[in-house]
């Protein structure tokens, strides 16, 4: 008798789960339309969205059109104002100056061929020099309207250290010139020309520009004699037509709420950047890089699974969203996480989905696997719509912190990302790279389709979850999400 129901419970469990998940598949399968699918991926890769860059109207026309999808699937808008979907993210473009000098120890540097404008907007300064040999141990000195010199040591720290020159300029000092030397690890006019471009940053244009910081070239290691020599002289600092513009962009953001009254606290979120990098100037006929398989693909993978989600909800809610300012330097999720519309501490899992392109159609990427407790379920879906799964196999390249998950990690959100099989990084994966090729029809779209379904499965799995997603032990962000837990 014992052995009977032992039996018939073992028969009913192992019937019954295949049964389950083919069922789910086949709702899957059922709701999302290929022919909807692929519409979506066609409007946005399309020659008319011009690459959808950030800071272009064509990327506020994507927005909008993946906003209304959310809402035609019944998400919830978690937008800035009621009823939208569109969270402002406050991005801005420095455009550096035009001409700039610095008159110091009886020389001239000039802007652009031996100083460059680190960061600096117009006017002129002047203030007697001070020279500190260790740029650390500023606050033992009296800077007080005084022009900070140092020598530079690091150039690529140096770069975006705001906290820096904020330190300085609150103990009193009105420019920061650090001498570039020889030995640093960039070259001069490789440096140069990177800072004479216009880049691109989070935060808002503020009144309060901060004090300049500039670097001159010392190639013969002779400045800080003269310097120490001529103790206190006065330095000048002119700079001209340097430019800081507001750019308008937007991260989409929805929400399913889930259907188990506890569990539904517990947010899983799923993102994928929706910008790419626009047109290329002067270049031949086909100049605009469509962004399909980056990020079109995936955006795409969020509609899809705005669609299903919105119909059959998980226990577990579900934000959906879509971010801008990935190919700038992630700065849609970076803003996101520091601004999000559900505390952090009540999001358990970042589900990204981003791709470069593939290399076989066989399997599917998981960036990375063996970090977090939620392989299993992704090797599951996978295998219901035909695919296995890799890991990492190029861990050099560190793509796991080069795109919008690690912003997430970083705060210790358990993260992954979903991709398509990248096992190395050659000609089919640089043949669309970042490149005009990568249109519509040079993807294999019953591929992308299981994968699009497979993103969605895992989703689901994860959504319904008995147990908690979790970074696994001794990973690198675990101590980040034990602080924004409370585990410890
Ligand atoms: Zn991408």
């Amino acid at each position: 008798m014992k052995i009977n129901i032992t039996l018939l419970f073992f028969i009913i469990t192992i019937f019954a789960f295949p049964m389950l998940s083919q069922g789910q598949m086949d709702r899957i399968n059922k709701t999302i339309e290929p022919m909807e699918a692929e519409s979506h991926l066609r409007f946005l890769t399309a020659d008319e969205l011009r690459g959808r860059d950030t800071g272009s109207p064509e990327l506020l026309v994507a927005g909008r059109y993946i906003s209304e999808q959310f809402r035609r699937y019944g998400l919830i808008p978690l937008g800035d104002n009621d009823g939208d979907f569109l969270q402002r993210v406050p991005l801005h473009t420095t455009k550096p100056a035009s001409e700039a000098m610095v008159s110091m120890i009886g020389q001239e540097f000039e802007g652009g061929v031996n100083m460059a404008v680190v960061v600096g907007s117009d006017g002129n300064i002047e203030g007697p020099s001070i020279y500190l040999s260790d740029l650390q141990d500023f606050e033992s000195h009296d800077l007080k309207g005084k022009v900070v010199i140092a020598v530079l040591r690091n150039a690529q720290a140096a770069l975006g250290n705001q906290e820096q020159l904020k330190s300085l300029q609150e103990a009193g000092a009105i420019a920061l010139i650090q001498l570039f030397g020889p030995g640093q690890r960039f070259p001069w006019h490789p440096v140069l020309n990177y800072l004479s471009q216009e880049r691109m940053g989070v935060g808002p244009v503020s009144n309060d520009q901060g004090i300049p910081h500039l670097w001159v070239r010392d190639s013969a290691n002779v400045l800080v004699e003269q310097l120490k020599e001529k103790a206190g002289s006065a330095v000048n600092i002119s700079i001209k037509g340097s430019q800081k513009k507001v750019v308008d962009a937007f991260n989409i953001v929805g929400k399913v709420e889930g259907t188990d009254p506890e569990l539904k606290k517990e947010h899983i979120v799923m993102c994928a950047h929706y910008d790419h990098v626009g047109v290329t100037k002067g270049e031949g006929q086909d100049s605009i890089y469509n962004g399909t398989r980056d990020n079109g693909i995936g955006t795409t993978g969020l509609i899809n699974a705005a669609k299903y989600f919105g119909k059959y909800p998980p226990k577990r809610s579900i934000i959906i969203i879509a971010l801008t300012g990935e190919e700038k330097g992630l700065l849609g999720s970076q803003y996101y996480v520091n601004d999000p519309k559900i505390p952090l501490e009540e999001t358990v899992f970042a589900f990204n989905i981003d791709n470069s392109g593939y290399t076989d159609t066989k399997n599917l990427f998981l960036l990375d696997t063996s970090r977090t407790n939620i392989d299993e379920l992704v090797y599951q879906a996978a295998s219901e719509v035909g695919l296995g799964i890799i890991g990492d196999r190029i861990p050099r390249q560190n793509y796991y912190e080069r795109s919008d998950q690690v912003s997430f990690a970083r705060k210790g959100i358990p993260a992954v990302n979903l991709r398509m099989e990248m096992s190395v990084f050659d000609e089919r994966i640089t043949k669309y790279y970042h490149r005009p090729e990568d249109e519509f029809h040079t993807v294999d779209i019953e591929y992308i389709h299981k994968y699009w379904k497979a993103y969605i499965r895992s989703a689901e799995l994860l959504g319904n979850w008995d147990q908690r997603p979790y970074w696994l032990k001794g990973d690198k962000f675990e101590a980040a999400g034990d602080k924004l837990y409370n585990k410890k």
